[in-house]
């Protein structure tokens, strides 16, 4: 491949110096903190164009994490593809959890009556592409890998506020990088979010507590949950309020005991409930956790209890906090620094679709950058104009999303107008909560 050569000049703090190159395009690199999902896709549409980029990852490399769990691509499957390289594509296909049931995806969204196990809602299907996250990860990497700094934890950024100052980030170890643009890409808990908004950047926390396991299941006991559907389903407790998750993470094609004596699926079973008193707290311990997650299901139909019964003593039981974050105005300091995905727009899982829209910012980031990097618009106004946009449509679904998760433990009042199961559509502000 014909590689571009790129030759700087750079001034006493290592930027270029616009005044000894009047008009040059600086092709100094977009700095991305953070190689999750958003972050890894970014740098592959970054690298398609020619556009200089570098991730920086506290991990200390690309298989650190553990098994993680499963999210639904839909409606930015559109944008992935036209970000991503064909082999890129294949890769993540080849991650989905059922490979069985991706060749034909006939799955409704199904929420439940968890006392009876009787469908309440059904909403048809669309294309889908379930995927386990941190093999999506991997997938991302292909081809990127050089560029990606593991075990390289960003603990402060430096924007000075002179404008022709390039954006540096400070590492754990003390280096300093400087770059064009920097790019907070680090999740929920984003250390560049918080230096963009060092008065609000902390996340709201919701009134209601989350904990969930993955459990390997036979053929005969994952039977009953298959059939209500292969990849997931969710309901709710009419009297008690209490919420339930059933998601596939890997089927016997997947994990190769297909025909073995082992042959296993495994799963993730998830429950959450509203917090009323100090009893509702999340315990400590991975037993207390399991002991009230069995607790919390007397009153499922019986396949239900069964399998949430089943589930074996010293299992690691797992809390995820649920929180959100409404994408609050900051400052880019003249176009030098932004944010994107989780760390832009915290927001709960119920309806399924933050990873959607942190690859749309991407997308739309992408589009922004290219525009810079080619001469064709100011690095302000690309920023400002991707920030406005992801904004508006971003306030409007994190609140779609506490919403959601409110919905999710009040049986009487859902209906097909509640927002855990109304379209989850790509729009921005206007029709309010
Ligand atoms: C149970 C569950 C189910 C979900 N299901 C869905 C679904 O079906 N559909 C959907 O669209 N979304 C879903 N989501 C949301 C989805 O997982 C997230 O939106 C998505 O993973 C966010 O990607 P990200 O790249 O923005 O952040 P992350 O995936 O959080 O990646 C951030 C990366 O930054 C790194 N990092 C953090 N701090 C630093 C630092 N200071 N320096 C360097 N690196 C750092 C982290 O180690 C991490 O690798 C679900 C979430 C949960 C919890």
């Amino acid at each position: 491949m014909k590689r571009k050569l790129f030759i700087f000049k750079r001034g006493n703090a290592g930027q270029i110096d616009p005044q000894l190159y009047p008009g040059i395009i600086t092709m100094e690199p977009v700095l991305i903190v953070g190689a999750g999902i958003v972050g890894l896709t970014l740098g592959q549409a970054l690298q398609k164009a020619n556009i200089p980029f570098r991730i920086y990852e506290r991990d200390a490399s690309p298989d650190a994490r553990g098994q993680g769990w499963a999210i639904t691509l839909h409606w930015a499957l559109e944008y992935i593809q036209q970000m991503l390289p064909e082999d890129t594509l294949r890769a993540i296909q080849e991650v989905q959890v059922d490979p069985q049931v991706a060749k034909n995806d006939n799955g409704n969204f199904l929420f439940i009556d968890l006392a009876t196990g009787e469908p309440k809602f059904k909403i048809p299907p669309s294309t889908r592409w379930r995927v386990n996250r941190e093999k999506m990860r991997q997938a991302l990497l292909r081809g990127i890998e050089q560029h990606v700094s593991w075990n390289s934890q960003v603990v402060d950024v430096d924007v000075k506020s002179d404008s022709t100052a390039a954006p540096c980030l400070v590492l754990a170890d003390g280096t300093r990088v400087s770059g064009r643009f920097v790019i907070g890409v680090e999740g929920s808990r984003s250390l560049v979010r918080r230096v963009l908004r060092p008065d609000a950047y902390s996340n709201s926390v919701l009134p209601i507590r989350f904990t969930g396991v993955a459990v390997d299941l036979s053929p005969q006991e994952i039977k009953p949950l298959r059939s209500m559907d292969p990849l997931l389903f969710q309901g709710c407790h009419p009297s008690t309020g209490v919420f339930f998750w059933f998601s596939m993470l890997e089927t016997p094609d997947r994990n190769g005991t297909r025909g073995t004596p082992d042959e296993h699926y495994r799963a993730q079973i998830c429950m959450s409930w509203p917090v009323k008193s100090g009893v509702d707290e999340v315990a400590a311990t991975d037993a207390e956790r399991l002991e009230n997650m069995k607790r919390r299901s007397v009153g499922f139909v019986p396949f239900l209890r069964s399998v949430v019964e089943g589930i074996p003593k010293g299992t690691p039981v797992v809390e995820i906090k649920l929180a959100d974050w409404e994408c609050l105005d900051w400052d880019n300091c003249d176009g030098r620094i932004t944010l994107a995905g989780d760390a832009a727009h915290a927001m709960t899982m119920y309806r399924g679709e933050a990873a959607n829209h942190g690859l749309l910012d991407a997308f739309n980031l992408f589009q922004a950058l290219k525009k810079v990097y080619s001469g064709e618009k100011g690095a302000k106004d690309a920023l400002d104009e991707y920030e406005a946009e992801m904004r508006s449509r971003t306030r409007r679904a994190v609140r779609l999303s506490r919403q959601a998760c409110h919905d999710a433990h009040a049986w009487e009042q859902l209906n097909e107008h509640s927002a855990i199961l109304t379209k989850r559509a790509v729009t921005g502000e206007a029709e309010r909560l």
